[in-house]
């Protein structure tokens, strides 16, 4: 094994690292559903890396296309000039968004697209003439990234109490998807629709003329595997309509094919007025996120009023040419291999293994929606997320296995290629791993 360990102190993994020391988690490579590690073990990836690698690990046409592009052209500032790629990503994302979302703005990653999408939204009221239109709307348990918009939408204390105020004017909507609500809402189809109307309520004490957005993931993948309510995302959408409030859905995890579909507004039957998207547009291989907005709102965005150019937003890195590439090739591969309709097909499949485990010890609650699953487990008396760690850990260096662990929730999202016999060697290893941290 090489694990070097005299270089630790330069490169600090996060928060899942706190055993880093005692027990190092390495890999060194990948290839389709498999991750390498230096000592020579194969990992069956049950996370897609980090809910990205829709299409598997290092595919040859994604590999080929970054190497290509890269000897090509390097660079080209999105300020002053662009190229063909650009546009022609930006055409094929268009394609594949619902309604009339059809202009793509490029930027690096989740959050940069989340901080993206919230400015479209104020500078969008803003040049409209609607200036106090400034509160956001998110939810508990809602996860948009770290940049200080995300933060301020999303609905983790514990990523923005450090932080000092961030946003003015944002609110909450309840942490409507959890298990006794679930459990509550059994013959009561339409129960998300009644817990969307809190913003009813919220639009009354605080006007609409005062609120520019809403914010929501379709489905909560960072908290839980947390998926909208029946009827929750039709309401969010009906009263944003009836007070001129934009609503952003926030793709980065639920984009291209984790659910079925290249977006999750498709599977909602719900079109938002704009969607950030990250993580599976270029599989993973190379840093890219967006923002999806239909012309109007765009327009207001990039030009200003009467379309003089008075508005600043974008990144050097905007629509970078070796993001592109790999994105044209992800695309392709998606296509091609008809991966979210794979997906779909494979869901039956994917929750009945799932399910599989309950009763098993300290499973309280297995939940599943396209190609994911979260499963709570009891926390352990000395602590929460204990019992997650240890199962991450475990899996890892016992089950050759990589998964997420939410706290105490364990999360899976394997990529869209994972074969029948594959999801049934995923759940017999997670099996074992909750036998191993009763
Ligand atoms: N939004 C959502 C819904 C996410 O899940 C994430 C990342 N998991 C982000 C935003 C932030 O993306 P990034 O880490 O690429 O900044």
């Amino acid at each position: 094994a090489t694990v070097p360990n005299d270089l630790e102190p330069y490169w600090m993994p996060f928060t899942a690292n706190r055993a880093f020391k005692a027990r190092p988690r390495f890999v060194s490579g990948a290839k389709d559903m498999h991750y390498f590690t230096p000592d020579g073990r194969k990992l069956l990836d049950g996370a897609a890396g980090l809910w990205c690698t829709n299409a598997g690990h290092n595919r040859d046409p994604i590999v080929k296309a970054i190497q290509a592009q890269a000897g090509q052209l390097d660079y080209a500032p999105a300020f002053q000039f662009s190229h063909p790629q650009a546009f022609e990503l930006a055409s094929r994302i268009a394609a594949l968004a619902p309604g009339d979302l059809d202009h793509v703005f490029f930027c690096n990653s989740g959050s940069e697209a989340v901080d993206t999408a919230l400015k479209i939204a104020l500078a969008y009221h803003n040049v409209r003439g609607n200036a106090s239109r400034v509160r956001m709307i998110g939810r508990e348990r809602g996860y948009h990234g770290v940049g200080f918009g995300g933060i301020a939408v999303g609905g983790i204390v514990n990523n923005r109490k450090h932080f000092g105020a961030l946003l003015a004017g944002v609110h909450h909507l309840s942490h409507t998807y959890n298990r006794a609500e679930q459990a509550f809402s059994v013959g009561e189809p339409e129960w998300g629709a009644h817990l969307a109307d809190e913003l009813e309520r919220i639009v009354a004490l605080h006007d609409a003329s005062t609120i520019a957005a809403v914010i929501v993931e379709p489905m909560a993948g960072s908290t839980g595997v947390l998926a909208a309510p029946k009827g929750y995302l039709q309401k969010l959408r009906a009263i944003c309509d009836k007070y001129g409030i934009l609503l952003i859905f926030d793709e980065v995890i639920t984009g291209f094919g984790r659910l079925g579909y290249a977006f999750a507004a498709e599977r909602y039957g719900v079109v938002p007025d704009l969607i950030t998207f990250a993580k599976g547009i270029t599989s993973g291989s190379v840093p890219m996120g967006g923002v999806l907005a239909r012309k109007g709102i765009y327009d207001a965005f990039m030009q200003g009023p009467e379309h003089v150019v008075e508005l600043f937003h974008g990144y050097t890195y905007s629509a970078h040419p070796l993001a592109c590439a790999a994105g044209l090739a992800t695309l392709d591969l998606y296509r091609e291999e008809k991966l979210f309709e794979r997906a779909r097909a494979l869901e039956p499949k994917w929750s009945e293994a799932a399910m599989a485990l309950k009763g098993l010890p300290n499973v309280l609650d297995i939940r599943t929606i396209g190609l994911t699953v979260g499963i709570d487990l009891a926390s352990k008396p000395d602590g929460v997320g204990k019992r997650g760690f240890e199962a991450m850990d475990r899996a890892f260096h016992e089950q050759d296995m990589t998964i997420r662990a939410v706290g105490d929730t364990l999360a899976l999202s394997p990529p869209l290629i994972v074969s029948e016999a594959q999801i049934d060697e995923m759940f017999g290893k997670l099996a074992k791993v909750i036998k191993a941290v009763a």
